[in-house]
This record gives structure tokens, sequence and C-alpha cells, in this order.
């Protein structure tokens, strides 16, 4: 049974994570396995706590330990404005560029059929709660759709789009300064400012 063998299961675990394939998966084991024991505690810990004490901003549906999130509750930003993005890394790559101001909200994923991700799958209801007439003192006034520009992106911000303009909201979709089929976090902060920046309406 290899799986009875710490080391083969602790290869078989790393090997399950994004981008790590079995080489690394096995470097990964035996880098930890030769630290400190103290530095694999703090792994393990880390690792737990982020399940333990992260959880989803009841508003905009990001990563957080505090809801609502620290972008929602702060008092100086626009809540005219509010930025859909597929996942919280998109956020984070907005949020380094430093020049946004406005709010945020997750989807968790983009519409892709193939792979069986509907519009049940992602949190679409919260956003549309956000803009809806259930919500009187909604602020809304643009919603920039800032899903990448690949197939699943594109069709995503359609979905949207088409959701929201009747609400009587501003709809606009990011420039195309992010490549085709580019992901949003790993495109440069120039390119990404911009994007946002020359935003058009649809
Ligand atoms: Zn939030």
């Amino acid at each position: 049974m290899a799986d009875a063998d710490p080391i083969a299961r602790l290869v078989h675990r790393l090997g399950r994570l994004p981008g790590i394939g079995e080489k690394s998966a096995m470097r990964l084991a035996f880098h930890i396995l030769r630290a400190p024991e103290a530095e694999a505690r703090e792994l393990a810990r880390a690792i737990i706590e982020v399940h333990e004490k992260i959880r989803l901003c009841s508003t905009c549906c990001h990563l957080t330990e505090r809801d609502p999130c620290d972008i929602c509750s702060a008092p100086r930003r626009d809540r005219h404005t509010v930025c859909v993005v597929a996942q919280p890394t998109d956020l984070l790559a907005l949020e380094r560029g430093g020049h946004y101001r406005g709010l945020y909200h997750v989807l968790h994923g983009v519409l892709s059929p193939l792979d069986g991700v509907g519009p049940d799958d992602l949190r679409i209801a919260a956003l549309m709660r956000r803009l809806g007439p259930a919500e009187p003192d909604s602020q809304v006034h643009e919603v920039i759709l800032a899903t990448s520009p690949s197939v699943e992106g594109e069709a995503t911000a359609m979905y949207l789009a088409r959701l929201i303009k009747p609400l009587g909201v501003k709809v606009s979709r990011i420039a195309s300064g992010v490549p085709i089929g580019g992901e949003l976090e790993y495109v440069d902060q120039v390119t990404l400012t911009r994007a946002l920046g020359d935003r058009r309406e649809i």
C-alpha cells in the first residue's frame, strides 16, 4: 500500500496541486521532510488556517477573514462602480495596480458549458441582489465586466450584460489591452490599468 507510506502520501497530495507535476511534488516532499519540524508545522498550520478562517464576503464574494471584507467596508471607495472578476486572484491583480477605487464582485469562475459550469455555479445571484430593485439603497451606477477575453470570459461578460442592462445600470467591458485568451492575473499592471481606464460601454 503506497498510500500508507507517509512520503508517498505527501507526494501524492502535493502532486494534486495545480501546476505541480510528479517531479516537483517529489522535490517539495523531500524539501519538507528535510526542513526543521517547526517549519513543517507552520506550513501545515497555514494550510489549515486558510480553511478555518477564510470565508466569502457576503457582499462581493471575495475571500476574507471579516465579513464584509476590507474593500466593501472601506469608507473611501467609490460605491457607484462594481468591477466583476472571475477569480479572487484577478481582484488582487487589479488592486496591485492601485488605480481602481470602486468595489468588486467575484464570480468564482466563468461560464463553461463544456466543463458543466452554468450560471448557477457562479456567484451571479449575489451580484444581481446588489443591483436589483430589492436593494432600495442600491448605489451602483456602473458594472465593469473584467472577465478575461477568452471564449468563456467573453461569453460570461455577454451573459451578464444581458441580465444587468435592463436594470438601468451602465455596463462596460474592459478594453482589449489584455491579450486574447490571457489570464488577468498574469497581465502586467500598466496593461491592466489601461484596459480598465479604456473600458467601453456595451
Ligand atoms: Zn466584500
